[in-house]
């Protein structure tokens, strides 16, 4: 097993292992968070492995109820929150008990969010199913709701007490998901990591056909580079912020395209956009571009803008950004793999010219 520590406030460790999953009862009593556990699962995640989850909970003594909500983005809203903290209350549970997320990154924002107000807040522990969620949104305390506005916008910084990864529960995950968390490795590499990048060339193929020992090593390292980020800058201070390369442009597409498309599709071609960007703006200093193009293709991600999608919108939604970062339109750019830098407010004119190059080249 591989066994990572975040040093956030109050620390906590990433275990990792193929079959996990039938060592988390024995691994709980040992933490001891609680008398009794409410297990949070989506309805897709309920049928495949929840039910078996809580049939182990209960067999190593373990008093546990599975609450389920619907399966997709849709469901992470203020409503599910409502509706898990009464079904959980109507159960009799109490400030003694603890949260287990098990599911995609949409399961680990709700449960989080939910743990850290549940009369107000009780531990919780990430079992991320998705590879989104294994090697992005399960470590780092980040929880919350969307609202018709956008995103996010309701949530806590709630750590975790215990992230689970068994990167054998991924043999269910659709293609189109794996492919979405990978993605987000790619990131990994571009902004910390010249081995991480070269290994993902190397195991492309190998990755796209669930290959566990190749997963198992780009999860660790996921996790090993972004516990190191948030072990630095727990709230988000500035460093975190690297870990929105490809996020800038990559957010204002997922907008403008009504958020169908998938998450990573779309940072993959922001990540594009931020090299080509980097080039153009000189702070580059090797040619990152081609080779980060190479490397998604070979992912079976996407490297260009829709065409249907229109250029003034996405450039709008970038704005709209603006305020994320004390009201400046900041781009985390490459000086070469491994080195992010951050750039304020490029040129409007080279920003628009970049997104209709990638809404016009050919394949
Ligand atoms: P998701 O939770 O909706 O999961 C994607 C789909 O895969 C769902 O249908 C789910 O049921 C299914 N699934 C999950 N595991 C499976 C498995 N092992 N086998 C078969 N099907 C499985 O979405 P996601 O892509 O995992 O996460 C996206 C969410 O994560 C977004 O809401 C995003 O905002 C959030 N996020 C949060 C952070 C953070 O730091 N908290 C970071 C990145 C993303
Ligand atoms: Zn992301």
């Amino acid at each position: 097993m591989k066994i990572l520590e975040v040093k956030t406030g109050r620390p906590y460790e990433i275990l990792i292992e193929g079959g996990l999953l039938t060592e988390v009862p024995e691994d709980l009593k040992r933490l001891n968070l609680g008398y009794r556990y409410a297990l949070i699962s989506d309805s897709q995640v309920a049928d495949l492995l929840a039910e078996d989850l809580l049939r182990l909970l209960r067999e190593a003594g373990l008093s546990a109820e599975l609450f389920v909500f619907p399966a997709g983005e849709a469901s992470k809203n203020m409503d599910t929150i409502v509706n898990l903290a009464r079904q959980m209350l109507q159960k009799g549970f109490d400030r003694k008990c603890a949260i287990i997320a098990l599911g995609g990154g949409v399961t680990g924002d709700l449960a989080g969010f939910l743990a850290s107000i549940y009369l107000r807040g009780v531990p919780y522990v990430q079992i991320p199913t998705s590879l989104l969620a294994q090697v992005d949104s399960s470590v780092g305390g980040k929880t919350g709701v969307d609202l018709p506005e956008g995103k996010n916008l309701l949530g806590t910084f709630y750590q975790p007490w215990r992230v689970y990864i068994d990167y054998g529960v991924l043999s269910t995950l659709p293609f189109e998901h794996l492919k979405n968390g990978l993605a987000e490795v790619v990131k990994y590499g571009c902004i910390s990591s010249p081995n991480l990048f070269e290994y993902l060339e190397e195991r492309s193929q190998k990755l796209l056909n669930y290959d566990a020992e190749s997963l198992e090593h780009i999860i660790y390292e996921s996790c090993r580079l972004k516990a190191e980020v948030v072990s630095r800058d727990e709230k988000e201070g500035g460093l975190r912020r690297i870990l929105n390369f490809g996020h800038t442009l990559g957010h204002a597409i997922e907008a403008a395209a009504n958020y169908e498309i998938l998450h990573g599709f779309c940072v993959s071609i922001g990540m594009v956009a931020a090299a080509i960007l980097s080039e153009r703006l000189g702070v580059a200093e090797e040619e990152i571009s081609l080779r980060l193009i190479k490397l998604l293709e070979d992912l079976g991600l996407p490297t260009r803008i829709p065409q249907d999608l229109d250029t003034d919108e996405i450039l709008s939604f970038l704005r709209a950004d603006k305020k994320v970062w004390k009201g400046k339109l900041t781009f985390i750019l490459l000086k070469r793999l491994g080195e992010p830098v951050f750039y304020e407010e490029p040129p409007q004119q080279i920003l628009k010219e970049i997104v209709e190059a990638l809404k016009t080249q050919k394949a």
